[in-house]
């Protein structure tokens, strides 16, 4: 390969692991498996060694993934909280064996495993044996200050159990997995699923969901749990561990969990046998796990062994694969959305996997088909992985038989024969890349889609307006559009087929009560780009009524907390579609609620009241969490990164990218000196 070939490669890969990042860390949905998105790492891991020009310090192999949240107050790690390197291979796992006897030769080695729990690292920091800070990873430096959250986990400790007679450390940093039981796992997505709102994919992505909860009561309802396995900065007595065994022991002693079953192996062989009862063992576990984390035992070799810039080089995780089966791909059908875009969508010969016959599978969309070559006829592998939705995984080409078709992707919608058109995705639940979509919002397949989505749980909750009776609603003419069905009469109900009158009865009821729902359900339900229920609920915070947000003006739209210049766009384009007024207007005729009972007036008080800011860097003598509190109490608001709508940068020494992003947007940087002044210290 030709750099020039390498480099555009690079760039796609990361671009495509970077969208990756932000599905899974940020918004806790991924979209691929992880074995899918350790495909892709893999892929660019292998580009960078063979082109090593390539390696910029933010490409996604030299950055812990995640990142802190605006939501919360922002939490320095003492000891960086990074990853681990992973491979799915035995091959690899004997590679790494013999890396590290390289790295310390002529030692003896002792490992460590531990089952790999499916969750999110965090870190407990304990002063003086009491718990002071809960945070997560985060980007590996800084984390999310979480600690309201983690304390309504039971198995947390707030005060270490020490023995009588003996002093607690001055600070015990300890390091885990929060994760969700099987049962909890399945009983949240249960709930979520019937509230009409997206599903978690898996147990990490439902804890981390959790965990950034902002109201600790709702935290305090899922069944959270933690196993430690690790530790962060220690300052203790003496009888601090040596080793990883000597720790797991004495976190017990204090009062933590810790694994349930670990191994000690002193050769490779070992270790192919421990990942390989632990496989077994894992099924009957009450939690997730994902793989085995191999770690070196004693912690001055680790020291001597060192670190990546992302990863300890004496641990590693091995994964076990995600199941995958192969079948015959019959045919691809087109599924139109209710935001016109255009799915393909694999019809498969049945097959059973994990637990399911699966007889469909995304193909993503038109560029996934092109790039994986996949025609109709080709036998491929399929993937399934927690709850993400089954996808084609590849092509077995060695099975190809010359008579594959392959697959034109339609120039027209295949629900009402419009003209489709590549645009970019519009919403936060669709693919990435470029979306054929249908232009004609009568489309009976949009309609469609557009009344299910108002009848759902987590919008307007109307019970029997489901895919069926949405399909005849529009088949019959008698629903165009969501105010329609404001105005429904029994007798036409009964025109369509097997609709009973009980049933109908139940049906009008059931409009008829959706009325009072509150006015976050109502703007959801429209289904307006990128306002999603999150987003109707801060609107409805900051507005009384829909005629207070309509009449906002771009910058007070924004002014309004998790509402950025893309939502605002997309609202006002929404309104000034006269169409869509005009169904406002005949759902207020209809008696439908349009004010908001989550309405706060500016509540905020004190001299920073309605000013956000960020804090980076080390200041001279307040620590972080201190600097944030005087903010807070001041009634300012403290974000963990700059954006246009940042007050002020509070800078100290070492800042880095913030610093450098406000001074390109312009926003005022100030010292510890200045804060303190304007706090009026
Ligand atoms: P990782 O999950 O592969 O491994 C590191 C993490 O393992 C630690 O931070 C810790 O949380 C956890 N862990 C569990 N048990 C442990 C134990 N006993 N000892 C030590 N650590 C333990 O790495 P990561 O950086 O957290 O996440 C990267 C991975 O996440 C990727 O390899 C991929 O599988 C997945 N991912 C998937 C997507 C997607 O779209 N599907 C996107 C991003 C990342």
């Amino acid at each position: 390969m030709k750099l020039s070939e390498a480099q555009s490669r690079h760039a796609e890969l990361a671009e495509e692991i970077r969208r990756h990042d932000h599905a899974y860390y940020v918004r806790a949905q991924p979209t691929v498996s992880d074995q899918a998105y350790d495909r892709l790492y893999r892929q660019l891991v292998d580009l960078e060694q063979q082109f090593p020009e390539l390696i910029t310090p933010d490409s996604p192999t030299q950055r812990v993934g995640g990142q802190p949240l605006e939501e919360f107050k922002p939490s320095l790690h003492l000891v960086p909280m990074l990853s681990l390197d992973n491979t799915y291979s035995r091959e690899e796992l004997r590679a790494f064996v013999n890396r590290v006897a390289r790295l310390l030769p002529d030692e003896p080695l002792v490992w460590i495993v531990e089952p790999k729990i499916d969750g999110l690292a965090v870190n407990l920091r304990y002063e003086q044996g009491r718990l002071v800070c809960g945070a997560t990873r985060g980007d590996g430096t800084t984390g999310d200050d979480i600690t309201a959250n983690l304390r309504t986990i039971r198995s947390i400790p707030s005060r270490l159990h020490i023995a009588a007679g003996t002093a607690a450390p001055a600070l015990l940093e300890v390091r885990g997995e929060v994760f969700l039981t099987k049962a909890g796992f399945d009983k949240i997505n249960a709930e979520r699923r019937a509230a009409g709102e997206e599903i978690f994919a898996n147990p990490r992505n439902a804890a981390a969901g959790s965990l950034k909860q902002l109201d600790p009561r709702i935290v305090a309802r899922r069944p959270l749990d933690i196993l430690l396995y690790g530790l962060g900065r220690v300052e203790a007595g003496p009888g601090v561990p040596t080793s990883q065994s000597e720790m797991l022991a004495w976190l017990g002693q204090l009062g933590f969990r810790t694994p349930e079953r670990t191994w000690r192996c002193t050769s490779a062989e070992e270790l192919m046998q421990a990942i390989a009862e632990l496989d077994t063992l894992r099924r009957g576990f009450g939690y997730e796990t994902d793989g085995a984390v191999i770690k070196l035992d004693s912690f001055a070799q680790r020291e001597r062994a060192g670190f990546t810039s992302k990863a300890p080089r004496w641990a590693i995780a091995y994964k076990y694969a995600a199941e995958q089966a192969q079948t015959k791909l019959k045919a691809i059908t087109v599924q139109v959305g209710r935001t016109g875009a255009l799915t393909p969508v694999a019809e498969l010969e049945p097959v059973f996997l994990s637990g399911s016959t699966i007889s469909r599978a995304t193909l993503h969309n038109d560029d996934y088909i092109r790039t994986k070559d996949i025609r109709i006829g080709d036998t491929v592998t399929i993937e399934k992985a927690g709850e993400v939705i089954p996808a084609v995984v590849e092509v077995v080409a060695a099975l190809r038989t010359g008579r594959e078709q392959a697959f034109d992707f339609p120039k027209t919608c295949p629900e009402c024969g419009s003209r489709v058109s590549r645009t970019g995705p519009q919403d936060e639940a669709e693919e990435e890349g470029s979306v054929w979509r249908c232009l004609n919002p009568d489309c009976p397949a949009q309609v469609r889609g557009r009344i299910e989505h108002w009848c759902s749980r987590g919008a307007m909750d109307i019970e029997g307006g489901g895919e069926v009776l949405a399909r005849q609603l529009v088949a019959s003419g008698l629903v165009r559009d969501v105010a329609d069905l404001y105005y429904l009469k029994l007798s036409a109900l009964l025109t369509l087929e097997r609709v009973g009158e009980k049933s109908a009865q139940n049906f009008l009821d059931a409009v008829e009560s959706s009325k009072a729902r509150d006015l976050w359900r109502v703007l959801f339900g429209l289904g307006i780009l990128h306002v999603g229920a999150g987003v109707a609920k801060a609107l409805c915070r900051c507005y009384a009524s829909v005629d207070d947000i309509f009449a906002a003006s771009f910058d007070q739209l924004t002014a309004c907390e998790d509402v950025g210049e893309v939502i605002a766009g997309s609202l006002l384009q929404w309104h000034g579609d006269g169409r869509n007024r005009e169904i406002l207007k005949r759902l207020r005729a209809a008696g439908v609620n349009l004010t908001s009972s989550l309405f706060q007036p500016q509540a905020a008080v004190g001299p920073f009241a309605g000013q956000t800011f960020v804090l980076t860097g080390t200041l001279p003598s307040l620590k972080r969490e201190e600097a944030a509190a005087k903010i807070e109490a001041r009634g300012g608001k403290v974000a963990g990164s700059v954006s246009k709508k940042t007050s002020w940068v509070v800078a100290g020494s070492d800042a880095g990218s913030k610093l450098e992003k406000a001074r390109q947007l312009g926003v005022p940087v100030i010292d510890e000196a200045e804060l303190l002044r304007r706090c009026g210290e």
